[in-house]
């Protein structure tokens, strides 16, 4: 069965070389009980370790069957340890996280056998050696006695036709040794069984042979078999199994099998199936399961990367997926504008990142002469070039509206007009008269009322009422606006006579916006304005904190015509030019001019949707496209034109209080707080103010103090857009039905711009095509428009991009951390599993198995650690949703995409595998001898 040829075994050591074998030759029947006896250190576990294949012998040889096993490669020491021998040791080796079933079962595990036939023959087996029903114990839970009970049951297992036992009984007392030696006895039976000890009197009663071992050598044989008889037995052997191989393949044969399945079944026989991935993988989780605390541990600190890098990517979706489903809102609010004057934004944005200038070093002991005249000569020109004037020619307004009306909710064309000077409101006086001044004059008088308090000065005062967009065109798309505005009240305002408020989210107006539409009466505003030390007057219940929706909706406006409102009025001063006087209240408009009004009602309240943030409409008094039509037909010929026919007017005249030749004067009157109107009628007080914009000199001349009244140059201007009359637009403002359609708007205003186009037929990339009915020409000039949106949402983007790269960058440190933490860990675990890599290897298993199953094991926790990561992530991300919702408002749906959790768990399990791969391949060259010396 068994021949050792002179064999001869070394201990290299750093220090000295150990002869532990020094020449043993020895032969070993097929059947027999040997026992190896001898002093400690005389080589006795070595002889065993070198016959079951553990240990490398030096010298000589090894035969095993007939077979010499000095050219034995890996395998098939695997094989042999796996099929034919048998390890009981006296320290019984059981793994201790396992079952003893599980224990028992593992040399079938590694031999590759299913699960049924494993669980059946190891409780068999287990039954065998007495400790029938005691399967899911563990082996803490057992005595010393049972131990080597499941190790000898481990050992049969397999069925090995050699059973090694190094001192079996050497760690148990004297009747359990005896009960042990007799089951040893016992189930020997036609195997061949060599136990070490150093117990002659055990040696005596169960063994059939004694041999005696002194350092190395073999120094008595009781029952000598000679290797001639060894080989003849082999040889015997050898036939006997030919014989009964034969006699499988005839009975195949006659069962009417194939030759092939002859072949087959005969190569089963022979073949050692191998334990699967999925085995040890099953292993691995057993191990894993039976630390569950620490599994989960490590499992959520190699996590912690991938919650970092997680959130991170779900976070950045979350504000792409905002920023997507807020487009259509920031469009409503930020459309697509053309101004007679743009800036290039584009190359605005350019020279921000401009070179600066050429610089000259500065010589040691030098102070260099910085050029900045050369560098303001080139920003100057680019600068001038930055600043873009649009012709707005009425071939181009034909040509923008000409447009899709599918593209567009709606264009307006702002003409310019200052409709405040037009427009006159109702006012109730402190004595209860009723006047009606414009809303120009309402403001100048509110606007000196707000200056004679303590805290405002003039200037601060006009700032203040000059607040506000307060009356603006509304676009022309009843659907488009009331998809974004709610009416509180009313209806949305269509006839050239109706207007409508629109408040704030918060169902606000500022208090300027309703004093200049006439909202409040002088007390009211009174009371608004001053307190009690400065003005006797002040009655603190006579403040107005808010407005119903029916006084608000009972209010009417007049719009009169240029000639109605402005007189002319030749120059009493020879050469000087001739002026017009302005009506600041209705009263001084004749009743015959009068006629030519428009009555125009407040009727409707909107505000924004509580889902939108952005909206085309701000708070304020809004009016229809259908009034602007009026008011430019109503001023297209009036007298007025006539002053302003070199385009925009300046006019200018020295004035102290009195309207002088060349300027557009109104009185208007307010309150003195100091006094108490009702004693003395000084308390009103009269002032003049001016249509039309206040030059720069006339901010310096009204507060030089040291000028004389004449010296005083007022200089007022008036564009001729302002009074309703221009023939070219301002500007374009269009709103794109929704975000995708706004690309196509922009290629439409592009094909303007491209030169080569000329003639009538438009057509676009989604394939419609648009035939105009004037065809376009070469000569036209090109009119830069402005994409707000577009220049945000790049920005926005960019910045989300370099933001999220720099936090993955920051977090990807935290997952190097964790990574080599868990390569730390695998290493702590090869450690602590060291005995169980032995107990595989002396059971058969491959180096590939114990590769396989620390692999197993860091996958494991890789997908452990990434699914914790996308798990904590998911929630994470819901909590900031609610926290964002709570905090600012917003709608932001933070989410971990599928296809990122995905590739978040593949990254971790990556990580983790490749961080295990150095320990789990240390594990697997480990010496097996090495591994189960080690306690
Ligand atoms: P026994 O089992 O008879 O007590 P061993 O076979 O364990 O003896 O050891 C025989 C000799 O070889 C001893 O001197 C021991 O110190 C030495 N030895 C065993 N294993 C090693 C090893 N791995 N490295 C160095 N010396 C060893
Ligand atoms: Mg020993």
């Amino acid at each position: 069965m068994l021949r050792l040829d002179g064999i001869t075994k070394n201990y290299v050591t750093a220090t000295e070389t150990v002869a532990a074998l020094r020449g043993v030759s020895l032969s070993f029947r097929k059947n027999e009980f040997v026992s190896v006896l001898g002093p400690s250190g005389c080589g006795k576990t070595t002889l065993l370790n070198i016959i079951g294949g553990l240990d490398r012998y030096t010298d000589g040889n090894l035969f095993i069957g007939g077979r010499p096993t000095a050219e034995f490669g890996d395998r098939e020491w695997d094989v042999y340890r796996n099929h034919r021998v048998g390890f009981i040791f006296q320290s019984y080796n059981l793994i201790p996280h396992q079952t003893i079933l599980q224990n028992v079962e593992l040399a079938l595990t590694i031999a590759g056998i299913g699960r049924e036939e494993r669980v059946r023959r190891a409780k068999e087996t287990l039954d065998r050696v007495g400790l029938a029903g005691m399967y899911q114990k563990r082996p803490n839970q057992l005595s010393g006695g049972q131990c080597q009970r499941v190790a000898i049951a481990r050992a049969l297992v397999n069925d090995p036709e050699i059973l090694l036992a190094d001192e079996p009984t050497g760690a148990l007392d004297t009747v359990t040794s005896g009960q042990i030696m007799d089951l040893i006895r016992e189930i020997a039976g036609e195997r061949l069984v060599i136990m070490v000890t150093h117990n002659p009197e055990l040696a005596e009663q169960y063994s059939t042979r004694i041999v005696r071992l002194l350092d190395g050598l073999v120094i008595e044989d009781t029952n000598p078999f000679s290797a001639e008889d060894e080989i003849a037995e082999c040889e015997a052997t050898a036939a006997a199994e030919l014989v009964a191989d034969t006699a499988a393949d005839l009975e195949l044969i006659e069962k009417g099998a194939t030759v092939r399945e002859v072949k087959r079944a005969a190569r089963r026989r022979r073949e050692r199936a191998k334990m699967s991935f999925f085995t040890a993988f099953r292993l691995s989780a057993r191990n894993l399961l039976s630390k569950r605390r620490r599994t989960a541990l490590v499992g959520f600190a190699g996590s912690i990367g991938i919650i970092g890098i997680a959130l991170v990517l779900a976070i950045s979706a979350g504000i792409s997926g905002y920023i997507v489903s807020m487009q259509d809102d920031m469009l409503s609010g930020n459309p697509i504008t053309v101004t007679k004057q743009t800036y290039d934004y584009e190359a605005l944005m350019g020279m921000m990142t401009m070179e600066e200038k050429v610089k000259i070093p500065v010589r040691d002991g030098f102070v260099g002469a910085n050029s900045l005249i050369e560098y303001l000569a080139t920003t100057k020109t680019n600068m001038e070039s930055l600043s873009i004037s649009n012709d707005l020619t009425p071939e181009y307004i034909e040509y923008v509206l000409a447009m899709p009306k599918e593209y567009r909710a709606a264009i307006r064309v702002d003409w310019g007009i200052d409709l405040s000077h037009s427009l006159y409101t109702e006012r109730t006086l402190l004595d209860g008269t009723v006047v009606h001044p414009s809303i120009t004059a309402l403001t100048a008088a509110y606007s000196s009322q707000i200056a004679a308090t303590e805290t405002f000065n003039e200037m601060h005062a006009a700032y203040a009422t000059s607040l506000g967009n307060l009356m603006a065109e509304m676009p022309d798309n009843k659907d488009y606006v009331l998809s974004q505005y709610d009416v509180l009240a009313g209806d949305i305002a269509q006839g050239a006579n109706e207007v409508m408020l629109v408040v704030s989210k918060d169902t606000e107006l500022t208090d300027i916006t309703l004093a200049k539409l006439g909202y409040y009466t002088e007390e009211q505003f009174l009371n608004l304005v001053y307190n009690a030390t400065e003005s006797p007057y002040y009655d603190e219940a006579k403040r107005k904190p808010d407005f119903s929706y029916e006084e608000l909706l009972g209010k009417k406006f007049a719009f009169y015509p240029n000639d109605a409102i402005y007189t002319y009025r030749a120059s009493p001063i020879p050469n000087m030019p001739s002026s017009y006087a302005y009506a600041g209240d209705t009263a001084d408009i004749s009743e015959e001019e009068r006629g030519d009004g428009l009555s125009l009602s407040v009727v409707g309240i909107l505000r924004p949707k509580e889902t939108i943030s952005f909206g085309c409409l701000s708070a304020g008094l809004y009016y229809t496209k259908a009034l602007t039509d009026h008011v430019r037909t109503a001023n297209a010929d009036s007298e007025i034109l006539a002053a302003f026919s070199g385009g925009d007017a300046m006019m200018s005249g020295v004035a102290n209080g009195m309207p002088l030749p060349g300027s557009i004067v109104y009185s208007y009157t307010y309150f003195d707080p100091t006094v108490d109107p009702a004693t003395d009628p000084a308390a009103r007080k009269t002032s003049s103010g001016f249509v039309g914009a206040v030059g720069m000199e006339t901010l310096m001349a009204m507060m030089n103090p040291n000028a004389t009244p004449e010296n005083r140059t007022y200089t007022v201007t008036l564009s001729r857009a302002a009074i309703g009359a221009a023939e070219k637009p301002e500007g374009l403002t269009i709103y794109p039905t929704d975000f995708e359609k706004k690309d196509l708007v922009t290629e439409w205003l592009d094909q303007w711009n491209d030169g080569d186009f000329v003639g009538n037929t438009v057509t676009l990339s989604d394939g419609s095509t648009v035939t105009l009915a004037t065809p376009l020409s070469k000569d036209r000039s090109d009119v830069t428009y402005t994409d707000t949106l577009s220049l945000i949402i790049e920005m926005i983007n960019s910045m989300i991009k370099v933001v999220s790269t720099a936090l993955i960058c920051f977090t990807s440190v935290s997952l190097v951390v964790s990574t080599v933490m868990i390569g730390i860990l695998t290493h702590v675990s090869v450690v602590e599993r060291t005995k169980e890599i032995g107990v595989i290897r002396s059971l058969g298993g491959r180096k590939k198995d114990v590769r396989a199953l620390f692999n197993a094991e860091t996958f494991i926790i890789g997908f452990l650690a990434g699914l914790i990561g996308v798990i904590v992530t998911s929630l994470l991300a819901i909590l900031i949703n609610v926290l964002i919702k709570v905090f600012a408002d917003i709608t932001v749906t933070a989410y971990l995409p599928f296809g990122q959790a995905i590739l978040m768990i593949s990254l971790s399990v990556g990580l983790t595998l490749i961080s295990g791969l150095i320990p789990a391949s240390a594990a697997a060259r480990r010496d097996p001898v090495n591994a189960l010396r080690s306690e």
